[in-house]
């Protein structure tokens, strides 16, 4: 039986829907808050996501959750050229993972994990700046940036909704060097659109619970210079007005 929150990535949520429930496993989706102390308190493992933070920010571990899984693609890698994953924790689980992966042929081969280096300071400090001047832009209505998630910041995803009377197409048109990608977290600053890409397999009842709306975009912010990518966005939400 998995308990899983109902805010996940888009992936993980279509995986426990669909691919679980064929290896018989039961499947409950609930509200995030609370869950790993409830976890504790009952015994359970607890298992936890912590590919946007990343563990320079936050180490779910030390803070009592038994596994911790990392997509490596993302920030610990981050230079959008390899596909990893890591599982940190208790040692019985993660000795049990590794076996399982040998066994069905999902382990990283050599040259992928030599890849695999991190550069977490810089973007996120560019991701905060980023965030506080979004709030000052007359096309945005919304902007979500976490508060207080570690003492060295607050990652480096900045979501946005633009304005309903902006044009979502204009504005992805004009992004100049920004690329409008599938995925995040690589060394550029990059924006995506959660509608098309990562939560396209949600149900609508819970696209529309999160907020989702067609004018969410997301942005992934890199490690370039912070006035370079401020005149980015501004640009592109001008011409979108
Ligand atoms: C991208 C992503 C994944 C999937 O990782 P891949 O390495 O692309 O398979 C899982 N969780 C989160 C939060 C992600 O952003």
């Amino acid at each position: 039986m998995v308990v899983a929150c109902d805010d996940l990535y888009g992936g993980t949520y279509h995986l426990f829907g669909s691919e679980l429930k064929s290896f018989g496993i039961d499947m409950t989706f609930v509200s995030f808050s609370g869950l790993v102390e409830m976890a504790r308190k009952n015994n359970v493992i607890s298992m936890i996501d912590n590919t946007f933070a990343t563990p320079y920010l936050i180490q779910p571990y030390v803070q009592g959750v038994n596994v911790v899984i990392h997509s490596a693609t993302k920030y610990i890698a981050g230079h959008s050229d390899v596909t990893a994953g890591i599982v940190a924790g208790d040692q019985d689980m993660v000795q049990r993972a590794k076996e399982k992966m040998a066994n069905l042929g999902c382990n990283l081969g050599p040259f992928d994990a030599w890849l695999a280096g991190s550069r977490m300071e810089r973007q996120v400090k560019n991701a905060a700046a980023l965030a506080q001047f979004m709030k000052s832009q007359q096309a945005i209505k919304k902007v979500y940036y976490p508060e207080s998630a570690s003492t060295k910041g607050n990652g480096a995803i900045v979501t946005v909704e633009l304005d309903e009377k902006a044009n979502i197409e204009a504005f992805f048109r004009h992004l100049s060097w920004v690329k409008l990608v599938a995925t995040l977290a690589g060394v550029e600053t990059s924006a995506s659109y959660p509608l098309g890409t990562s939560h396209r397999n949600m149900p609508d009842e819970l696209i529309k619970q999160h907020g989702l709306t067609k004018h969410v975009v997301r942005i992934s912010v890199g490690i370039e210079d912070i006035e370079d990518i401020q005149d980015a966005f501004s640009a592109a939400l001008n011409q979108s007005m």
